[in-house]
Formats: C-alpha cells, structure tokens, sequence
C-alpha cells in the first residue's frame, strides 16, 4: 500500500450515455472503485487506454511520487496513453465512477476511445484516494463573494460538478462555450448562478468566450474566477481579468485543457521541458 493520495484502479466500462451532441457519459465500474474519494469541484484523475491489439494499458511497474518519470522512461509505443479527466460523479452502491467526454472525432485517442467504448472494455486510472490530493483547482480564497466560471465543452463537466457542490447564497456568473444548442446540459445548483451559454458558429475558439467577459457588468465584491478550456483562450481571458478589470492574480484559477494543434503528451512534454530548464 502506497501514502500517496491516489492509487491506480482498473475499472471497466458498465454502460455508456450519450448527454447532447458533443457529450457522452462513459459509467465505469469495479468494486476497487469503492476507494475513490473524490475532493469535488474539478476534482482530476488521469486516464491511461490500451493501444490498439492491447488487452489493458502498460502502466509504471511501481507507485510513488516518481511515477510520471517512469512512465515517460517506458517505450511511448507501448506505454498507456495517458490523458487527464474530470471526475464528474461517483457513487458507492454500486461502486460507480461517471466521466463526460467531450467528443471531438477520431483526432485523439482518448476521444476515439470514447466514442466506440462498449461495456467490459478496460481502462486504468491514476485517481484520488483521499480527499486532499492536490487535484482540485477550484479553490475560493477566504472571504470570496462572489464567482466567475468560464468553460468550454471539455470544461463543462467540472463546471457541472462545481455548481451541484456550491451553497445557497453565493453569486455566481457563468459562461459556457459549446459547439451545439443541444449541448446545453441542466445545471443543478443552490448557488443563485447567472449561466449563459454561447453557442460557437465558427473555428475561433478565443474571441467568443472572452468578448463576453468583457462585455459582463461585474458589481463590486471580493471575486474568485475559475477559467478552464482551449489554453490559449483561458490565458487570454485571465489577461483580461488582471489587466482590465483589475483581479488579484491569486483569486484566479486557471488551467488549460487542451491546446489547439497539440496532443495532451506534447502539452506535457512543454511543461516539462520548462519545468527542467528553471
Ligand atoms: C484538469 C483537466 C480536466 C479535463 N477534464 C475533461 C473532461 O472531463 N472531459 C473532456 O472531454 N475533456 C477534459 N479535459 C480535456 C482533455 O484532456 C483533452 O481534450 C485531451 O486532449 C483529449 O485527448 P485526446 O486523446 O482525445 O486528444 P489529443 O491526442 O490530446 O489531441 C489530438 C488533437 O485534438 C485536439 N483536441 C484535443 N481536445 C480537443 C477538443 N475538445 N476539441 C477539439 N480539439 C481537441 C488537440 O489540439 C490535438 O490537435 C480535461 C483536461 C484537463 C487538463
């Protein structure tokens, strides 16, 4: 047994729901899920699939905190390809586990595996065994009143989650980006939230999101804002929020789910990169 607060699991695909257009619900399924413990909110976990002609995907041998360096010492050709999700729900009776993919065709692995997984296919997990883990991104500093999201489709399901865990009380704005009217998911929330949804006509996946924002009445307070979607988008946004609107840098969170033109690894692959040159 390992300290670290997350674990491997190798759940198996129960059954498939298809949410709108673009979203499709893949319910995962294993006793061993019972010892997920999720943080909530935009609570992560990353994916590892099979290659084709795989039975299971070929995962580090041992579980520590130099995992992500083993793995990137194993061959990629036979490596499990690795991809970060967002726990959407989990469920203990039975031990049940939901991800929303957003589909985007067969351009990347994980959305082709998506999009063709029936149930019994097998997957693996690295996802969080206690509540802390470091995985949660959505955190309001102390004294927050009130709260920003900007998201888009891959974004949705951590929005959907961080909404269904707000209190009564609290003001939220919310602008979410998503390529089909039909897309437009129920939001359950206590929170008293302003949701607009904009719906894309065209390639550009900056302007839409962030000519709303500038266009929005923000009242006084003490905000929090949570952007997450296509990176170079969220770090315009961002830009906007501290330049124009005079945000404390430290009330934003903001995480870049995919970049235009580059694969999840080769996102990796820059960071780390940066990470080694600093
Ligand atoms: C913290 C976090 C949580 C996330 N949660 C979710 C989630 O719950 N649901 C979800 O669907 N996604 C989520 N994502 C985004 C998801 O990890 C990426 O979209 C990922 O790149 C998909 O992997 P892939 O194998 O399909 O494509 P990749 O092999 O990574 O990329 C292949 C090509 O597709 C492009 N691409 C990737 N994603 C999209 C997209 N959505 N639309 C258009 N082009 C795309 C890339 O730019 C690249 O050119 C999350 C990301 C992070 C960092």
């Amino acid at each position: 047994m390992s300290d670290l607060p997350y674990a491997f699991f190798h759940p198996r695909v129960v059954r498939t729901e298809r949410l709108s257009p673009t979203l499709l619900r893949i319910v995962l399924g294993g006793e061993e899920l019972s010892r997920v413990v999720s943080g909530g909110h935009d609570q992560r976990f990353k994916l590892f699939l099979p290659h084709p002609g795989q039975d299971a995907p070929v995962l580090p041998e041992a579980l520590d905190l130099d995992w992500y360096a083993r793995w990137r010492a194993l061959d990629p050709e036979v490596r499990g390809i690795m991809r970060t999700y967002t726990i959407r729900d989990v469920r203990r009776d039975p031990p049940e586990l939901d991800v929303d993919f957003a589909l985007h065709g067969d351009l990347g692995p994980a959305s082709r595996w998506a999009g063709q997984a029936r149930p019994g296919d097998r997957l693996s997990m690295l996802a969080p065994a206690a509540a802390d883990n470091g995985g949660v991104d959505f955190r309001p500093p102390e004294g927050t009143d009130r709260i920003l999201l900007t998201a888009d489709e891959t974004a949705l399901p951590a929005v959907a989650s961080i909404l269904s865990g707000l209190p009564q009380g609290i003001g939220v704005k919310a602008w979410i980006e998503v390529p089909h009217s039909d897309d437009r998911l129920p939001l359950v929330t206590k929170a008293d939230a302003e949701i607009t949804w904009l719906i894309r006509t065209g390639a550009d996946r900056t302007t839409p999101l962030l000519t709303a924002l500038a266009a929005a009445d923000l009242p006084p307070g003490t905000p929090y804002a949570w952007l997450a979607g296509e990176s170079a988008a969220v770090r315009a946004q961002r830009r906007h929020l501290v330049a124009d609107r005079g945000f404390d840098r430290k009330a934003i969170s903001f995480t870049g789910y995919w970049r235009q033109g580059a694969t999840e690894d080769e996102l990796l692959e820059t960071e780390t990169a940066v990470e080694d040159a600093s």
